[in-house]
């Protein structure tokens, strides 16, 4: 087989059983990294993914259920990954949760759990992968933003929060990295069509008592100039693209995927 771009790197995805993590999984072995799968679901079904995806590139893939909420059990997964792999070559921090609400009705334990799943366990990550990173001065964070780190809407006060967080964070550890051959950066995505959107379109179907079209278009699309959603794999190839020689000085960017949504 010919030589691949990340042939025996290894890649670290939380949240990747679905959406966005599953396809930034999927290109990041296809350019031949090892992955270390990490989110929840049925445990049939990630072995499943888990063989499938190993045998389909020819990379080893392991899974850690590590819960981003818990401090202890995601430093057990990323010294665990580089203990079997040496390192974690690229760490994309992608689990997230949302949960919309008027902020004087927010349920205290969603605020808070968006704030540790989506903007917390991206510091636990990064602690624990940088040391081995630095000792052999190579790698790649990559961390899901969205749009809502640029930018806010209503009703999302701890998504948003949470968001502007990750891209503080992102330029924080960008400028701590910056003079050796680790990057750490942001992507920033409008509205991609994944579990977690779907979601959101019931729930605001349920909040407005609008047909599902009409959140489609009226709420979502309106405000993504290109009237359409990010697809998993233009993320996917995104991700391969951080991750390549080229994109060795792009370091503390957070990148908007959004159709111009943040242009306005
Ligand atoms: P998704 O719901 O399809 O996937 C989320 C993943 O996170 C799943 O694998 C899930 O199991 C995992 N996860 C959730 N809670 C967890 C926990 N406590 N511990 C471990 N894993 C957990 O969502 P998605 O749309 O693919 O979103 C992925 C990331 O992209 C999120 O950070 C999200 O905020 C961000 N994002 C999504 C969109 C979008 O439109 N879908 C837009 C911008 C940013």
């Amino acid at each position: 087989m010919e030589k691949r771009a990340l042939d025996g790197r290894t890649a670290l995805i939380t949240g990747s059983t679905s959406g966005i993590g599953l396809a930034m999984a999927q290109a990041l072995a296809s350019a031949g990294a090892n992955i270390v799968l990490n989110g929840l679901g049925d445990p049939d079904e990630i072995e499943v993914l888990r063989a499938e995806m190993a045998a389909s590139h020819d990379v080893e893939v392991i899974y850690n259920g590590a819960n981003m909420l818990a401090p202890a059990e995601i430093a057990a997964m990323v010294d665990g990954a580089i203990e079997q792999f040496g390192a974690v070559d690229i760490l994309v921090n992608n689990a997230g949760i949302q949960y919309v609400s008027a902020i004087d009705d927010f349920p205290e334990d969603k605020w808070q759990a968006i704030i540790n799943i989506n903007l917390v366990s991206n510091f636990h990550t990064i602690k624990a992968a940088l040391p081995a990173m630095k000792k052999q001065n190579w790698g790649r964070i990559i961390n899901l933003a969205s749009a809502h780190g640029l930018v806010a809407s209503p009703y999302k006060s701890a998504y948003v929060a949470a968001k502007h967080g990750v891209v503080g964070l992102t330029k924080t550890v960008a400028l701590e990295i910056a003079e050796s051959q680790i990057t750490c950066n942001a992507i920033c995505p409008g509205y991609v069509r994944t579990p977690l959107v779907e979601g959101q379109i019931a729930d605001q179907m349920a909040v407005h008592d609008m047909s599902r079209e009409q959140v489609i278009n009226d709420i979502f699309l309106v405000a993504q100039p290109n009237k359409r959603f990010v697809e998993v794999d233009e993320l996917g190839q995104i991700a391969l693209f951080l991750c390549s020689p080229a994109a060795g000085s792009i370091n503390g960017i957070s990148l908007p995927v959004e159709g111009g949504w943040t242009a306005k």
